[in-house]
């Protein structure tokens, strides 16, 4: 117990001076995303099987994902692999986006299922989810062979050619990196060295498909979505420690986006979102394996400026897909059509990325804050996703069907629900970071150290964390005090208090010889707050710790095509007009415990007093089949700060 007295509260801004510097030589050492890192400054992931789910919300929604992914056949997956390739293929194509005449067709079936089926054999040993990536890698592989020139995807390559063309085309290369990213995560997650072998042929083949185009062609080309290309080579080039990847990823940059926020200056207006967060993300990496600061730069103003000037209460951004307004004003943009679930899925990468730099708190609360309100509860029963998350009254989830839509959003939400394991710790040398309250399992071999996560949070308002080590050794382990807790929050060791916690929004550093059996309790007290939409103070959100609180509207259409969508569409015909906001009985500059009580804490339940009625608030993830409402209007209007 007398270690309690070393310990240390460092606050986080403190860690942002130990900039990571690597010459391009260095770095190409050891860059692939779960690899340990060779720089000492980095805070990165453990390897995504060196965690485990336990039973609680985020592992009954991984086994929800898992079965939806088992349903899915690999013939039917690789059709339009075969069908380009001229093999024979007599099963029936699955629909939507992977119809064999949607010109998107493979992003999900030779992309995100594989990356999914990846995540989920190394976060939760599903041998047979692998041996489903495996026979699709081998069909992968027979289709590459026979085309002949490294190409792989599932239409010809008829589509590239009118990128180069300027003919309209939907998104050849989006397509492409989703395969090549696929193809990586077998590599990664799952050791299948063939998987590896196609996506090198693949980026060979974007190599000579450059040659002979023009800069401003190529430029000319970037203006149609590519995904995250970029970052698909530079992760390549990590893994192979082969320069010419890094070179290709070059080629997918433009500085007509990149300039301006290099100089911190928001010119997002107008662009389409989910087109340009992946891009960011390859800034990121390229930052990581080149060391070029400048790259950094970028991606920090970016995510800053979207999660402070273009966010809304769930954690995401974007209204039909795009940034349409100045920054700070979204005023007017709750609709149907806010906040497609692709991009919190990008941010969230970014936001784990950026954390790794920094070891800024700020980060993972806004990890947090879109996992628990954007991601959790996006998933219905059967395993089917959500496209966009609608923000205006009166709405309700609707989502794809299982085998008729195949949108960007199955596919990025196929592989979220099989990674929740991978943000929850991280580690720095010897050094733990506990960022997320899973109930889950560490178990960090090289130091003989396991910890064991146990929590019911959110309805629990803190966490425990036993330690079981072989060998009794000092090390820091670093918790995050989130921003949204209060100064009642509570460390104690052994149930022993610390005298002092760090302030909300900061890691507490606490350094001691650990032993088997230690224990950590954490204490994390939840307030009520307002968080009033950017642009508009009379219109509010009410938030309890990370949660925001919808307010329960009854229920939403029945089964039927307001509720499960069975095409390619992302919006269901004949959608209703929104319902006004509700009205809260009090004016902008109340406080929430004015008109929001608290009815039971364990339970997560509240009351809003409301102009004319009352009404139930319950967190967003728990909204299944209910309409909603997560925006209230206020009944005057303070002064623009
Ligand atoms: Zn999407």
């Amino acid at each position: 117990m007398n270690n309690l007295s070393r310990r240390s509260f460092l606050q986080s801004s403190a860690r942002t001076a130990g900039v990571c510097l690597i010459g391009p030589s260095a770095l190409l050492k050891s860059l692939c995303a779960d690899s340990p890192a060779t720089s000492p400054d980095r805070i990165t992931p453990f390897p995504l099987s060196s965690v485990r789910l336990a039973p609680g919300i985020f592992r009954e929604q991984e086994e929800i994902n898992a079965r939806y992914l088992d349903s899915l056949t690999v013939d039917r997956l690789l059709h339009s692999f075969r069908v380009t390739a001229g093999i024979t293929s007599a099963v029936t194509p699955y629909k939507g986006w992977e119809d064999p005449t949607c010109e998107l067709r493979g992003h999900f079936a030779g992309g995100h299922f594989l990356s999914a089926v990846a995540l989920a054999y190394a976060a939760s040993a599903n041998a047979d989810l692998k041996n489903r990536g495996d026979e699709l890698v081998a069909g992968l592989a027979q289709c590459q062979q026979k085309i002949g020139t490294r190409y792989l995807s599932a239409f010809p390559t008829d589509l590239f050619e009118r990128l180069a063309q300027g003919t309209p085309v939907w998104a050849p290369f989006y397509t492409y990196h989703k395969i090549m990213a696929g193809l990586l995560d077998m590599y990664v997650h799952t050791g299948n060295t063939d998987a590896l072998q196609i996506a090198e042929g693949m980026a060979q083949w974007v190599r000579e498909y450059f040659v002979g185009i023009s800069s401003d062609q190529r430029m000319r080309m970037l203006r149609t979505e590519y995904g995250g290309m970029n970052e698909v080579l530079v992760n390549l080039a990590a893994i192979t420690k082969k320069q010419q990847y890094i070179d290709i990823a070059h080629d997918f940059e433009q500085p007509g986006f990149l300039d301006p926020l290099a100089a911190r200056s928001d010119e997002l207006e107008g662009l389409h979102a989910n087109t340009h967060v992946p891009k960011i993300i390859g800034a990121a990496r390229m930052y990581e394996v080149t060391g070029d600061l400048r790259y950094r730069q970028i991606a920090e103003y970016f995510l800053e400026e979207v999660l402070t000037a273009r966010n809304y209460v769930i954690g995401n951004t974007s209204i039909d897909e795009h940034w349409k307004t100045p920054p700070g004003q979204l005023k007017g943009t709750l609709a149907w059509t806010n906040a497609e679930c692709c991009v919190a899925y990008n941010l969230m990468k970014l936001e784990r990325l950026v954390f790794g730099w920094t070891g800024d708190a700020r980060w993972m609360d806004a990890y947090e804050r879109a996992l628990f309100n954007c991601r959790l509860g996006t998933q219905n029963a059967d395993g089917l996703k959500q496209y966009f998350f609608p923000l205006a009254a009166g709405y309700w989830r609707a989502y794809n069907s299982p085998e008729d839509s195949f949108w960007c959003c199955t596919g990025t939400g196929v592989e979220e629900f099989a990674k929740f394991a991978d943000t929850i710790f991280f580690r720095r040398g010897g050094d733990l970071y506990v960022n997320q309250f899973i109930a889950s399992t560490l178990d960090w071999k090289e130091e003989g150290l396991v910890v064991e996560q146990v929590t019911q949070f959110p309805q629990e308002q803190g966490t425990t964390l036993k330690i079981k080590s072989s060998r009794p050794a000092a090390r820091t382990i670093h918790v995050r005090i989130p921003g949204w807790t209060t100064s009642d929050a509570e460390v104690k060791i052994n149930g022993r208090s610390l005298e002092a916690v760090a302030d909300p929004g900061s890691y507490l550093a606490i350094h001691r010889v650990w032993e088997d059996g230690d224990t950590i309790t954490v204490n994390l007290p939840m307030q009520l707050r307002h968080e009033p939409l950017a642009g508009d103070n009379s219109v509010t959100s009410v938030l309890y710790g990370p949660l925001a609180l919808a307010a329960n509207l009854g229920a939403a259409p029945a089964d039927g095509p307001l509720r499960v969508i069975h095409s390619g569409d992302t919006v269901p015909k004949n959608l209703p007009k929104p319902d006004p906001l509700p009205k809260a009985s009090v004016g902008s500059a109340a406080q929430p415990d004015q008109w929001v009580r608290i009815e039971s804490k364990s339970d997560l339940r509240f009351t809003a007093a409301a102009e004319n009625e009352h009404y139930e608030l319950i967190p967003m993830c728990q909204i299944r089949d209910q309409r909603y409402a997560l925006y209230w209007q206020m009944q005057n209007t303070l002064p623009q700060s």
